[in-house]
C-alpha cells in the first residue's frame, strides 16, 4: 500500500484537472487525479469505502498524463493502482474486474477464449531455445491474429521465436488490483527454459507489464524498436498515403518509445501528427480496466481522441491492439497496426 508520503506529494494545485481525459467526460472532481489522490488519502485515514469511492478508484485509465504534467512530481496512476490492490485485498474489487481476473487465471487470457493462442501459426515447429522471443499478447493472439502472423513473419528471419504456451502477461490483472503472479511465473519459466534474453512485443500493455512485473535482466523491446534497428534489411516501400499516429500511453509516457514507430511509419507513408502527441498525447480510453468496467466512458474518451485526427489523414496507425480496438469502434477511417504498413 502506498504510504502517505506519495499522497502528500500532491499539493492540490489542480493543474491536472485540465488534462485528465476521464474528468473531461465525467466532470466530477472525484474523477480527476487530484480527486483520486484526496480520496486515497481519505482511505488511508479511515474513510468508509462506498460505491462512489470505488468508482473514483476504478475509473482511471492509468494514462499517466497527470503524472507527466504534474508540477509537484506526484504519481497519481501508481497511487490509483495501490488503491486498487488495497480494495482487492479488502474484497471490494468490482465484480467486472474480479471476473476478468478469474477468467484470465483459468483460461490464460481475459477474453474467455478457449482455443490455442498460436492458432494463426502455420508451422508450429518451434526451436527449443532462442535468444529472442516474440510475446504475442492476448489481443493480437485472439482479436488481431493477422497482426500476430505479420509480426512473426517480420521477426522470424532474425531468429525470433515464440513461447509454446504463452499466457496473459498479467497487465489487465495487475492494473485492476488483482494478483497476476501465477501467469507471470508461467511465462518466466518458459522464457528461462528457452534461454531468451530479449522479449519483443507489439502490445503497449504487455510492454509496460514486462518492464514492471518481470525480472530486470530481461530486455524488453517493442516490435517497432526491434525493427527500426534492422530497417535497412527490411523491404519497405513508400506508399502515397497520409496517416496519423496514436501514441499508446503505456508505450509512450510509460516506456518513452515515441520515435521508433514514427520512423517506421515515415519510411512507409507520410505522417501528420494528431492534435496531441508524444508526451502529452491523449489516451484512447481503453486502459486501466476502464474499457471492461465502464465501456461507455471508454468510448467517449475514444471519440475525443479521434476528433484530434487531422482531416488530411486517411487512416490512423497505432502500435497497441487495445488502443486500436477501442479507437476503431468510433473512428470513421481505418485504424491499423503499424506492422500492417510494412
Ligand atoms: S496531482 Fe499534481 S497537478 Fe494534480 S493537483 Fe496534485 S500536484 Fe497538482
Ligand atoms: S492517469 Fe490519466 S485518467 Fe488517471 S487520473 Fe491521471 S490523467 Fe486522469
Amino acid at each position: 500500500m502506498a504510504d502517505m508520503r506519495s499522497v502528500l506529494k500532491c499539493v492540490h494545485c489542480g493543474t491536472c484537472r485540465a488534462y485528465c481525459p476521464v474528468f473531461e467526460v465525467l466532470g466530477w472532481e472525484s474523477t480527476n487525479a487530484r480527486g483520486r489522490v484526496l480520496i486515497y488519502q481519505g482511505i488511508l485515514e479511515g474513510l468508509q469505502i462506498d460505491d462512489s469511492v470505488i468508482k473514483t478508484i476504478t475509473t482511471c485509465t492509468t494514462c499517466g498524463l497527470c503524472e507527466e504534467i504534474c508540477p509537484a512530481g506526484a504519481a497519481p496512476p501508481s497511487i490509483v493502482e495501490n488503491a486498487r490492490k488495497y480494495l482487492a485485498e479488502k474484497g471490494l474489487q468490482t465484480d467486472v474486474h474480479k471476473e476478468l481476473c478469474d477468467i484470465a487465471i483459468e483460461k490464460g487470457n481475459p477474453l474467455d477464449e478457449e482455443k490455442s493462442r498460436l492458432h494463426w501459426l502455420e508451422e508450429p515447429d518451434l526451436p527449443e531455445r532462442a535468444e529472442y522471443v516474440y510475446f504475442v499478447g492476448c489481443m493480437n493472439s485472439y482479436r488481431y491474429p493477422e497482426v500476430a502472423k505479420k509480426t512473426f513473419e517480420l521477426l522470424k528471419p532474425y531468429g525470433v521465436s515464440l513461447l509454446r504456451d504463452e499466457v496473459c502477461c498479467g497487465s489487465p490483472l495487475e492494473r485492476t488490483g488483482s494478483d497476476a503472479s501465477k501467469l507471470i511465473e508461467h511465462n518466466i519459466k518458459q522464457i528461462r527454459e528457452m534461454g531468451a534474453h530479449t522479449i519483443i512485443t507489439g502490445c503497449a500493455g504487455c510492454y509496460a507489464s514486462f518492464r514492471k512485473y518481470y525480472p530486470d535482466d530481461l530486455k524488453i523491446l517493442h516490435v517497432a524498436e526491434f525493427l527500426i534497428e534492422r530497417v535497412d534489411s527490411l523491404d519497405i516501400k513508400k506508399q502515397d498515403i497520409i496517416v496519423s499516429y496514436h501514441d499508446p500511453c503505456h508505450l509512450g509516457r510509460d516506456g518513452g518509445v515515441y520515435e521508433a514507430p514514427r520512423d517506421l511509419i515515415r519510411k512507409a507513408t507520410t505522417l501528420v501528427e494528431m492534435a496531441s502527441h508524444h508526451e502529452t498525447s491523449h489516451c484512447c480510453g481503453g486502459g486501466g480496466g476502464v474499457r471492461r468496467g465502464y465501456p461507455e466512458l471508454s468510448l467517449k474518451i475514444a471519440e475525443k481522441r479521434i476528433n484530434e485526427m487531422p482531416d488530411e489523414a486517411e487512416l490512423l496507425v497505432t502500435s497497441c491492439p487495445l488502443c486500436r480496438s477501442n479507437l476503431e469502434q468510433v473512428c470513421k477511417k481505418r485504424v491499423i497496426d503499424l506492422v500492417e504498413l510494412l
